[in-house]
């Protein structure tokens, strides 16, 4: 009955919605679209244009410099905030004309701020799961995210990293069947990133869409499918984390020293060689695909062979920085906000 009121706005908003024609079985999987997504605060354009797609099942990273519009982008996912123009889809449903729908079915991660201090751990879960339908059981969320012993703490005495994994239950215990986590691991040790991680791939395995906005590159390597990559409210590219760094990071390096001299057009004639540098007597050349394999043939045929070699591949950093020009802000220990 439920589904009966709200069919009719979400297939006009569908077809309404600007976003290319699907077959059903491609829509059954497309569990977040968002197409020419724009908004601005005042004169500050936070989004300019911002589109992409999420299947079910995945962790899509937003991945950005401070500032270049992530959080406002997944705001608009959440319904917290109104777009300018543009089309957003979460489970086939527009969050301004659905509220109540999609807030039943996508869990937000809260900024530490915006906990009451004087709850402790187990009011909190149950004020929230109050929230919703059919939460999850509080408790064995709370084992799930090894926060059992702190049921009856207050909020103010968590560690940050207690805090952050509450603030993860908060985000699940809804069940949602898409979370929004934003920067997920900030303020966490080494150790409690990396368990952080796993968790988070525990609660994909439970068939839950992750959305990760990060500035984290070692995160987005780790954790996501794929990342789309914001600077400056635009998408800049799509694709997976080796993909990105692979197309975008500039190539992998081998460094080498010869056995004996040799003519750099040897080398920079191959196909798979973009650049050849000089440091000292090593010699370093730059390009894609089977650049060992090449360079070591290739110096065979001259008589020459390759000492003390050593291969670098682009990494995601790489592609960030070639991207958008801006230092990627990677630290083990998270950063600001
Ligand atoms: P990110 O999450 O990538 O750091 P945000 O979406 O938070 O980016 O912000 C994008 C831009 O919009 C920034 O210039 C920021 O200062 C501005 N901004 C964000 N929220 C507001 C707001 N509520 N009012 C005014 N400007 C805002």
């Amino acid at each position: 009955m439920l589904r009966a009121t709200a069919n009719p706005v979400d297939r006009r908003g569908v077809a309404t919605g600007g976003l290319p024609t699907r077959t059903a079985a491609e829509r059954a999987h497309r569990v977040v679209e968002v197409a020419s997504l724009r908004k601005a605060y005042g004169t500050t354009v936070a989004v300019e244009d911002v589109s992409f797609a999420i299947d079910e099942g995945e962790i899509f990273g937003i991945l950005g410099p401070n500032g270049a519009g992530k959080t406002t982008t997944v705001e608009c996912l959440s319904g917290l905030r109104v777009p300018d123009s543009g089309t957003v889809r979460v489970l086939g449903l527009d969050p301004q004309h659905s509220r109540h729908a999609v807030r039943e079915s996508v869990g937000v991660q809260l900024q530490e701020g915006s906990m009451p201090p004087k709850l402790t751990v187990r009011e909190l879960l149950d004020l929230f799961a109050s929230f919703y339908t059919d939460p999850l059981d509080a408790g064995e969320l709370l084992a799930l995210l090894g926060l059992t012993a702190k049921r009856d703490d207050y909020y103010k005495g968590l560690s940050g990293g207690q805090k952050q994994r509450l603030s993860i239950a908060l985000a699940l215990i809804g069940d949602p069947k898409v979370a929004i986590l934003d920067e997920l691991t900030t303020g966490l040790d080494p150790l409690a990133r990396r368990e952080t991680w796993s968790l988070i791939e525990g609660v994909r395995d439970r068939g839950v869409t992750i959305v990760l906005v990060t500035h984290f590159m070692d995160e987005a390597e780790r954790l996501c499918d794929r990342i789309a990559l914001i600077d400056s409210g635009r998408v800049i590219a799509i694709d997976t984390p080796a993909g990105l760094a692979e197309r975008e990071g500039g190539g992998n390096h081998m460094r080498f020293h010869p056995s004996r001299p040799f003519d750099d057009a040897l080398l920079t004639a191959l196909p798979e060689v973009d650049r050849l540098e000089h440091e000292g007597d090593r010699i370093v050349v730059s390009g894609n695909g089977d650049l060992l394999n090449a360079v070591i043939s290739a110096l065979a045929t001259a008589g020459t062979e390759a000492k003390d070699v050593q291969l670098e591949s682009a990494t995601l950093e790489d592609a960030f920085i070639r991207l958008t020009g801006h230092p990627s802000g990677n630290s083990d220990e998270g950063g600001e906000r």
